[in-house]
């Protein structure tokens, strides 16, 4: 069995999608082959722009959508050939949290409820163990006892987060997939989520990817960073060596521009011209080539590959 919570290989998603009546129907390459492995006690964050393809790798992950292309095991199963019940015992595996705690939670639930629900439909547990399982979790996570009988209104943006992550983490999932869980925090809040987070993967050893576009958080929580842009990785290694000498101009732009990193670094700001191209309409050759300031004449001819440089995997030309 493998050691390996994920193993995403050459992972693509991609849409049809229609132009109008009169025009042919288009194809978006929203995700088109990343290839990562996660394991246990470790967080995988995943950095870049809206649009870049962070959440469709998100639908993958979790079992929402299907791949187009590419392979995923999680714990060394291949989802893609998983029967229906192993698909279901997979599907528990991935647990995930999202941006904003209180469109995810049902304001007509309890906390009691809503976290015990998962246990209900999943596990054999009694009333009682279900009662306690809830009661230490929620005790985990922050939450005092009289918490349990109330309502999703009746608590702050950060408790909504607190009670979010302990539904998540109540079927002990081996991997929780959060997307921006501390993006609509207030920043003073965020820290004590972030460190929540890292509680509790010390204690269950779970792996997190960990979707955002904060790199302040990322270098809080993250052993490895995956950069990306229109739908594929640019940049993927180890974070001390990343944050220390990122090497694609991507990277090197996007933590240019946080003010934090570039203070300790003495970075000087690169500035990216342009919008972020149209995944319908993509640049040929390498997809940054129009705005990237090292851009030379084979950047808008040919594709570049991830290649192994200074212990990452970067896709560049130049580098
Ligand atoms: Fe810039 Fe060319 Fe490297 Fe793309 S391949 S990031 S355009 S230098």
């Amino acid at each position: 069995m493998s050691e390996l919570l994920l193993e995403a290989n050459d992972l693509a998603k991609h849409y049809t999608v229609s132009r109008g009546l009169f025009s042919p129907k288009a194809t978006v390459k929203a995700l088109n082959g990343v290839s990562f492995t996660l394991a246990p006690k470790k967080t995988l964050a995943v950095v870049g722009e809206s649009g870049c393809g962070k959440s469709t790798l998100a639908r993958q992950l979790t079992l929402i959508e299907h791949p187009t292309r590419g392979a995923l095991k999680i714990s060394g199963t291949d989802a893609a050939t998983a029967d229906k019940a192993t698909l279901k015992s997979l599907r528990r595996q991935v647990q995930m949290v999202f941006q904003n705690p209180f469109a995810s939670l049902n304001p007509r639930k309890t906390v009691e409820t809503t976290l015990a629900e998962p246990l209900l439909i999943n596990t054999p547990m009694t009333a009682l163990e279900r009662r306690e399982r809830v009661a230490a979790l929620a005790a985990k996570v922050g939450l005092r006892p009289e918490h349990l009988r109330r309502y999703p209104h009746m608590f702050s943006g950060g408790q909504r987060q607190r009670i979010a992550i302990a539904r998540a983490m109540i079927l002990n999932p081996g991997i929780v997939v959060a997307d921006e869980p501390v993006s609509a925090l207030d920043v003073s809040i965020q820290a004590q989520i972030l460190n929540l987070f890292m509680d509790l993967q010390d204690e269950f050893g779970t792996g997190y990817v960990f979707i955002s576009h904060n790199l302040s958080v990322v270098e809080h929580v993250a052993d490895e960073v995956m950069v990306m842009y229109l739908g594929t990785a640019v940049e993927i290694g180890e974070k001390k060596r990343l944050f220390a000498a990122p090497l694609h101009p991507y990277t090197r732009a996007l933590m240019s521009a946080t003010p934090a990193l570039r203070k300790a670094d003495r970075r000087e700001r690169i500035v990216i011209h342009g919008e972020l191209p149209s995944p319908l309409n993509p640049p040929s050759g390498c997809s940054f080539h129009k705005r990237c300031p090292l851009a030379i004449a084979r950047c808008s001819e040919e594709v570049p590959l991830l290649r192994e440089v200074a212990g990452r995997r970067v896709a560049c030309h130049v580098v």
